[in-house]
């Protein structure tokens, strides 16, 4: 199906996952919000994870065809890092994990940012605050913001509470932040109806079942 129909999904509440949810079937059909070089920038315009000037400015120096092939890189380290996440939600990381980030860390080390003293825009007491910025030079700074939320994940979340949504064909992930961390859907409006609707189904069946087995 095709993405620019419907808006990206950000259920996850961390980025890192959400990135994982940029391919996902919100009906019946797959949709990969990243299938192609605008798609990525779409998308990431959606996340807020790049400058409206900065993808313009991007979008005016390079060809659409170096945007599709960094929408590729995007997807294979989408993949690739699923592949971490899904054997690993649930439990704490430990040490050992590190040997499988190492690409990951490859990917950072090419980051290009730039601290700069802004004035302070929240209102505190202070007149300034140091803001992170990054140089956009090429399509393949576009994969940075990303590296940064997957390494983010990483490094700031706890595991035992990245779980995927127990909807039945559902592929989405999410890191329970709910106090007892009871979190079960993607949304509810989603799998979670979806989920009772068909709990509800089965109890009535059950109840015609009993009765009819009553009446012999
Ligand atoms: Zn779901």
């Amino acid at each position: 199906m095709d993405y620019h129909q419907i808006p990206a999904l950000f259920v996850a509440d961390a980025p890192g996952l959400d990135f994982l949810n940029s391919v996902a079937t919100p009906v019946d059909e797959e949709v990969d919000w990243i299938s192609d070089g605008e798609g990525l920038l779409a998308w990431l315009e959606q996340a807020s994870m790049v400058p409206r000037a900065a993808l313009a400015a991007l979008r005016a120096q390079s060809a659409p065809a170096e945007f599709d092939a960094v929408a590729a890189q995007a997807r294979a380290l989408r993949e690739w890092f699923r592949k971490f996440v899904r054997s690993r939600k649930g439990r704490p990381l430990s040490a050992k994990d590190l040997r499988e980030l190492s690409a990951l860390n490859q990917l950072l080390e090419r980051d290009e940012r730039y601290g700069e003293i802004v004035a302070d825009a929240t209102g505190g007491g202070a007149a300034f605050e140091l803001q992170s910025n990054r140089r956009w030079k090429s399509p393949e700074s576009l994969l940075m913001p990303i590296a940064d939320a997957l390494a983010r994940l990483v490094c700031e979340q706890d595991f035992t509470h990245v779980k995927a949504c127990e909807g039945v064909r559902c592929t989405l992930m999410f890191a329970d932040h709910t106090r007892g961390h009871a979190r079960r859907w993607c949304s509810m409006a989603a799998c979670g109806n979806r989920a009772k609707v068909a709990a509800h189904r089965k109890r009535l069946k059950e109840q015609v079942q009993e009765q009819e087995e009553e009446r012999g």
